[in-house]
């Protein structure tokens, strides 16, 4: 094979020959540290004086990680083993400068912007080119667990720092993203921060009149947490489409499967697109004893109906992969002996095809109307909050991740995120892919949430091969 190569494309040109197992070229140094570090990432034996390399100055510090999401996990508005951090809160402002502290200590430049989602650069040989973006969030629901999100920015920072001690030199930016609220908590919407960053322009004219369950609004409590914005700032949020190459989050599966599979590492093809949609019944109420049954146009009932509608619509559509749920059935007065005169329902529906979704949410729709009106009541809201498009998994990544958990000889599936994550809107301004691991017993959003270590380093090795091979792509 001819080496008729610039210098400036050496970089790539070994790692493409190492993720495409080209033959071994001897002509290629094994001082380069591209070389170094894939050789001793993978444990794989690409070069024939690999095996006298010192070992593994490489290796991911566990010791440290654990230490870091442990630490993380002490800001929290409830005790351990449980972890509250709501957005804006006082824990997640300690958190944050927690957060970008060790990106200081990383070396990384940082940038945060108008509504608080952070960014640590390290910039690459060429900082003309777009930067490889990884990262995920820190917030955690109410009486959650210290891995969800975090092994996705603690474990994107640990990757950096074993490319760096690797010697590794990038030629594309490496940026690690903490983004703000993912989690609805707060504000009812999530993912906040990343949806902000696709440019979603709905949402930023939302944001001016929403407000908390305190009735604080966002511009207020973004304020009390150092982040003094108005409206206009948050077009500046705004990411336009070639900012980043890649975007490529690490995150626990929160779901069963590859514990029972006994699998180290899941690539995720494509997250499903979720729909959320508010409704609303309003009846005439009245004393639970006076009030004869024929009499009645009760809102709660109307509740129940469109629950149990919900659940006859998602089964109907025939695919394992439709789903919804009624989390949220709040009744008004809410007294034992008061017929609900007002009834407010929340539904979340979810498929991995956006049509057979739709479909679903429109046939609520139709019971909702059908409902009132059958029991004499007023449909006073259905809102539908968001009804989002799934995402794919771009080619080029699934292939990048799957050669990278294949030269660690991590053994790995194909699988779909039912969950949504930043990346769902971070595909929407970049090519996008997700590395999930294992988790206990796929147990996510409680205390009792947990990852090994040994998992967590798999899947941080993982990401630094992947970051290390589209960094030079
Ligand atoms: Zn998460």
């Amino acid at each position: 094979m001819p080496l008729k190569l610039s210098p400036s494309l050496l970089s790539s040109f070994i790692i493409t020959i190492i993720f495409f197992s080209e033959p071994i070229s001897s002509s290629i140094s094994s001082d380069d540290p591209v070389w170094r570090t894939i050789e001793e990432f993978s444990g794989y034996p690409t070069h024939p004086t690999s095996a006298s390399l010192p070992s593994p100055s490489f290796s991911v510090d566990t010791e440290t990680l654990q230490n870091q999401i442990d630490e993380l996990a002490t800001f929290s508005d409830v005790p351990a083993p449980a972890v509250t951090r709501v957005l804006y809160s006082d824990k997640d402002v300690l958190a944050r400068s927690y957060i970008k502290k060790l990106m200081e200590k990383a070396g990384l430049s940082i940038r945060e912007d108008a509504v608080g989602n952070i960014f640590g650069r390290w910039n690459g040989k060429d900082t003309s080119l777009a930067a490889v973006a990884t990262g995920s969030h820190i917030d955690a629901i109410p009486f959650s667990g210290k891995y969800d999100g975090v092994v996705g920015v603690l474990g994107a920072l640990e990757a950096i720092n074993v490319l760096k001690r690797s010697g590794f030199q990038p030629r594309r930016s490496l940026e690690v993203i903490m983004f703000t609220s993912e989690e609805p908590t707060r504000f009812g919407i999530s993912c906040l921060g990343s949806r902000l960053m696709a440019g979603i322009e709905e949402l930023a004219d939302a944001l001016k009149g929403t407000v908390d369950g305190q009735n604080i609004s966002f511009f207020d409590a973004a304020k009390s947490a150092g982040y003094n914005l108005n409206h206009e700032d948050l077009k500046n949020v705004f990411v336009k489409k070639d900012h980043y190459s890649a975007f490529i989050e690490l995150h626990i599966e929160q779901g069963p499967i590859l514990e029972e599979e006994g699998l180290p590492i899941g690539i995720v093809t494509a997250i499903a697109a979720p729909a959320s949609i508010k409704v609303e019944f309003e009846g005439n109420g009245g004393h639970a004893g006076a009030v004869l049954m024929p009499a009645r146009n009760d809102a709660g009932l109307a509740a129940a109906e469109l629950a149990l509608a919900v659940e006859k619509h998602v089964l109907e559509s025939g695919s394992i992969d439709t789903v919804g749920t009624v989390g949220i059935i709040e009744l008004h007065p809410g007294a034992i002996n008061s017929i609900p005169s007002k009834s407010h329902i929340e539904i979340d529906t979810r498929d991995i095809d956006e049509k057979r979704r739709n479909n679903v949410v429109e046939k609520v729709h139709q019971s909702a109307v059908s409902i009132a009106e059958k029991r004499r009541v007023r449909l006073s809201k259905f809102q539908i909050i968001n009804q989002d498009p799934p995402a794919l998994s771009a080619e080029s990544i699934i292939r990048a991740m799957t050669i990278a958990a294949e030269k660690l000889n991590l053994s790995h599936k194909l699988m779909i995120s039912r969950a949504y994550h930043d990346s769902l809107f971070m595909a929407r301004i970049s090519p996008m892919g997700m590395i999930f691991i294992p988790c206990n017993k796929g147990y996510s959003h409680k205390p009792e949430e947990y990852a090994s270590m040994e998992d967590i380093a798999n899947g941080v090795k993982v990401l630094a091969l992947t970051l290390a091979k589209l960094s030079v792509d």
